[in-house]
């Protein structure tokens, strides 16, 4: 009997499978569902070509053809659908240069990186475990399928992920893998940034954060990461102890408040930061600024935009434990405002004229605004158009 999570996704393999094709549910999905961890995302595998699969399904994305790779939308979830495949050289360190259509899911599963990343289960619940992963699983080990160093080499991103599954699983990695590890190193500096990205953010993110990090200094590992590779004393300035943070920005933020002679641009250029990433960065970094001048106040939580509360928070608690800030907290002030935005402050820019009809329009109308914002908002006058209609004429713009 299949596991609940499962239920939906059941019905693209059995459709595969009317069709006389083989067809698993594989890699981390089963992995995650045998640990009892949260799913992230059914990824299936079959003996089915992708043209195959693209008629059998009608609605599908053929995001990767060429690698066998089709999305399945199915009860408005997603599917990747790939067909068994053995891969070609890694030239360029990116994707295999070519791969290879097969008929059995063995050597499929072999070309994967972990042996707890190599389980496949059939419709039917039943487990395809050829390189004893449940016994990994198990046991919390990471090991390679194979070879390390061989498999290292083929891809270098496979050390990023050992770690990465490190520090999200809490596992130990096997001592073979782990020297692989140390001795293909140096080739991470020929991985794309973008690749190494994802997994250094999962990294960043993973509930066992703190075995990562050990693995990532023990390894010396970081010395060929972008930024880490010109500054690999900044790996000394983390803490004994932090807590996973919630994505690549607060990753860039963390370390500018651990070393900030390094400048965020240098973090922004080598690891090809998005607009949004830098804009993020920035408005992060000026929160924390502020609040470590003046503390938590309603005029400091009103200017930080509610979609910023959780990596603030995580952020001062990760870099500055004894403040114990949570998220309650600025929760609480924010319920507390009068005002959550300038829109709904009782006086505008008619007002002012009305007020001053002999006064030119400009700039002091701009200033005047956003200093009876900060006393609204501070509570040092109601928000009531005639109160402030008079606070404004005890306050007049200044003369010219
Ligand atoms: P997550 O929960 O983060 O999605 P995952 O194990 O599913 O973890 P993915 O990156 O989604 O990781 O990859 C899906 C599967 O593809 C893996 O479980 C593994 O079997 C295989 N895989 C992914 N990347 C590689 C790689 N670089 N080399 C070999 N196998 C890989
Ligand atoms: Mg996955």
């Amino acid at each position: 009997m299949l596991d609940q999570t499962f239920q939906e996704a059941v019905h693209i393999i059995d459709k595969l499978e009317e069709h006389g094709f083989k067809a698993y549910f594989v890699g981390g999905c089963v992995r995650d569902f045998l640990l009892k961890r949260k799913i992230s995302d059914i990824d299936i595998a079959t003996s089915a070509p992708p043209e195959d699969v693209q008629r059998m399904f009608s609605n599908v994305i053929p995001v990767g053809l060429e690698h066998g790779t089709v999305i399945v939308r199915h009860l408005h979830k997603s599917y990747e659908v790939t067909t068994f495949r053995i891969d070609g050289n890694y030239s360029d360190n990116r994707h295999p240069d070519n791969v290879e259509f097969i008929q059995t899911i063995d050597e499929d599963l072999k070309r994967r990186d972990f042996t707890i990343n190599a389980l496949a289960m059939d419709n039917s619940g039943t487990i395809i475990d050829l390189f004893n992963g449940i016994k990994d699983l198990d046991q919390k080990v990471i090991r390679t399928v194979g070879k390390g160093s061989a498999r290292f080499h083929e891809d270098p991103l496979r050390i990023i992920r050992a770690l990465r599954f490190s520090s999200q699983l809490g596992f130990v990695i096997n001592p073979n893998t782990l020297s692989d590890m140390q001795t293909i190193s140096p080739e991470i500096t020929q991985l794309a940034v973008e690749r190494l990205r994802v997994e250094i953010t999962k990294f960043f993110g993973g509930a066992y954060i703190n075995n990562g990090i050990e693995y990532l200094k023990s390894t010396e590992i970081y010395k060929y990461l972008p930024v880490m590779i010109n500054y690999p004393y900044i790996m000394y300035e983390i803490p004994i102890k932090v807590s996973p943070l919630g994505g690549f920005s607060e990753v860039v933020v963390f370390f500018h408040y651990l070393e900030p002679s390094v400048s965020i641009k240098e973090w922004f250029d080598a690891w090809k930061c998005s607009n949004q990433e830098k804009r993020d960065v920035k408005q992060l970094i000026t929160s924390i600024d502020y609040y470590l001048e003046h503390g938590l106040n309603k005029w400091f939580v009103y200017c930080l935009s509610a979609s910023y509360f959780d990596a603030f928070v995580r952020l001062i608690n990760v870099l500055y434990p004894n403040h114990r800030l949570t998220k309650n907290e600025v929760i609480s002030i924010h319920d507390s405002l009068v005002i959550h935005s300038r829109e709904e402050l009782q006086v505008n820019g008619h007002d002012l004229i009305s007020l001053f009809p002999n006064k030119r329009r400009g700039p002091w109308m701009q200033e005047i605004l956003n200093d009876i914002e900060k006393h609204v908002v501070l509570n040092h006058v109601p928000n009531k158009n005639n109160e402030l209609k008079d606070w404004i004429k005890w306050n007049p713009p200044a003369t010219n």
